[in-house]
């Protein structure tokens, strides 16, 4: 497979349909005129933490200027009302233009989509617009000291009180805490129910007393997350989502995980493409290192397409969304150890950072190891 495949593919499908053009012609004229002139000469990937986080931040908002912010979601919301089709199609151009990544992802493809659909109408009065216009970021704790992988287990209690809850604990690994305002927080409401129905989810506002973030060093030498301590935090009824003790029924819905998912890879891919274009500037044209790793790409891009296909027609993605997550992080790996192994100068120092920052891609939103479980347990229904 190579890119003429892909492309002719494509060309037969529904990424050929006329309605499409006035936004593809939009998309490259604002690639065009204000996109790529701001990104010029701009080595992302080697930069430091600080800079890399205002690149993201000035990203966000350049995008959300720019008509693109929201492209799936509804005009009721203020969102393009658009679809999956367009998300590929302006996520594919970033790739090509090297587009930092995307900072504000947990607001737009976790919180909004959860809150336009289970959210009462004043919270998405209150966070919906903040979140398009990137003045909120957000952040995901899921993942706690003894709760990773059995996400059931979590064990920060939120106790009901007059209005409210008042919630301890600690999460960990959580994403940009130390710079979010928001937190998309899974959390115990009850310490009788099973397993499965004590749960809730709490759209938690950060700065608040009682918590205290503690950013972890990764071994990058940045720190992309933190710790979250929470001490007796007060959160309103008012700020829980959905109904109490229904949090994991929403934490795993079948529509929002895939479409996240397909969205997320979507996000990676600007990042895989940016790094095998710099692979392409390190080797020669003919290494025979470089071509496999050039034809995943293709395929990533394909498989990406036939998911966000399928999403648009309103099929199920679940099977081939599972797989994506395994093909991305280990091309990605991939791609980044050839760049360890044959950098020349001008990309050394960033070959290394990637090396180190892409062994994440392999547990970061669920180990491979749990990935290939469901793979084997849920759709292809192995025997255990
Ligand atoms: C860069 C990065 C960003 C992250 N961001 C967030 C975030 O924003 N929010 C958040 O909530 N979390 C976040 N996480 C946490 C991530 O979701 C967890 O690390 C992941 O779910 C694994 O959980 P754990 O680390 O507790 O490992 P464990 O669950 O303790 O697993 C340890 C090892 O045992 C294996 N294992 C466990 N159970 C099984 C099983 N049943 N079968 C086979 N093998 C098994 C795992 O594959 C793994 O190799 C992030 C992680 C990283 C690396």
């Amino acid at each position: 497979v190579n890119s003429s495949d892909v492309n002719r593919t494509q060309a037969a499908s529904s990424f050929a349909d006329p309605c499409l053009e006035p936004f593809r012609d939009e998309v490259e004229q604002w690639f065009h005129d204000v996109a790529e002139p701001a990104l010029a000469g701009n080595d992302y990937a080697g930069l430091s933490e600080v800079d890399q986080l205002a690149e993201r931040r000035a990203w966000d908002k350049m995008i959300t200027e720019g008509g693109f912010g929201g492209i799936a979601w509804p005009r009721e919301h203020s969102g393009r009302g658009l679809g999956p089709i367009e998300e590929y199609i302006f996520y594919t151009r970033a790739a090509q233009a090297h587009a930092p990544d995307l900072l504000n992802f947990i607001g737009l493809d976790l919180a909004g989509p959860a809150i336009m659909a289970v959210g009462t109408e004043s919270q998405r009065a209150e966070f919906l617009p903040r979140i398009l216009d990137c003045s909120e970021l957000w952040c995901e704790g899921f993942s706690e000291p003894g709760s990773g992988s059995d996400m059931a287990s979590v064990s920060t209690f939120a106790e009901p009180c007059d209005g409210g809850y008042r919630v301890t604990g600690q999460k960990i690994w959580t994403s940009l805490a130390q710079h979010a305002d928001r937190c998309y927080m899974l959390v115990r409401t009850s310490h009788d129910l099973p397993r499965h129905h004590n749960l809730s989810v709490l759209l938690l506002d950060l700065r608040q007393q009682g918590i205290e973030i503690r950013p972890i060093r990764q071994i990058t030498g940045s720190s992309e997350f933190s710790e979250i301590f929470l001490d007796d935090v007060f959160a309103p009824e008012t700020d829980r989502l959905g109904d109490e003790n229904e949090g994991w029924h929403l934490a795993t819905l079948a529509g929002f995980r895939d479409s996240r998912r397909a969205f997320d890879s979507l996000r990676r891919f600007v990042q895989v493409e940016s790094a095998a274009d710099r692979l392409r500037h390190c080797l020669s044209s003919g290494s025979h290192e470089l071509q496999p790793l050039v034809q995943r790409v293709a395929v990533l891009r394909w498989h990406i397409a036939r998911i966000v296909e399928s999403l648009a027609q309103g099929h199920s993605v679940t099977g081939a969304t599972a797989t994506l997550r395994l093909v991305w992080s280990r091309l990605w790996q991939d791609i980044s150890e050839a760049g360890v192994n044959s950098a020349c100068s001008q990309h050394e120092a960033v070959w290394r950072l990637e090396y180190l920052q892409t062994r994440m891609t392999s547990i970061a939103g669920g180990t491979e190891q749990i990935q290939r479980n469901i793979i084997a347990d849920r759709i292809l229904e192995l025997p255990r």
